[in-house]
């Protein structure tokens, strides 16, 4: 009896978000090593964060890349955040007419 199962090697997807170095390198030098945003200079105090233009974090691809200072990826994934939560707005509020207090006991009138 042979039974050879062979399980099937499932694919560890990194569901991590990064552009290639090409495609990172390529837009360092489109943006000339400044921040797509507020034009700092990225250098050792400048963090460079890679960020999703689109904000698909599963579109990898080359026009979905932007180099941002860390100081202006925060504030756009704060103004994202921000955005989503005002998505929804207040759309019907119920106004309530009745009014639980009345009372809706009808007494004899005494014919
Ligand atoms: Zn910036």
């Amino acid at each position: 009896m042979v039974g050879f199962s062979l399980g099937i090697p499932r694919e560890i997807k990194q569901r991590r978000s990064n552009f290639s170095k090409k495609i990172v390198d390529k837009q360092f030098s489109k943006q000339t090593g400044k921040c797509n945003h507020c034009r700092i200079k990225f250098s050792s105090t400048v963090q460079i964060v890679k960020d999703h233009k689109n904000g698909d974090n599963s579109d990898n691809s080359e026009k979905n890349c932007q180099l941002l200072c860390a100081n202006c990826h925060d504030n756009k994934s704060r103004k994202e955040n921000s955005e989503r939560a005002k998505g929804k707005k207040g759309k019907s509020r119920n106004n309530h007419l009745f009014d639980p207090s009345e009372p809706t006991e009808f007494k004899g009138l005494g014919f």
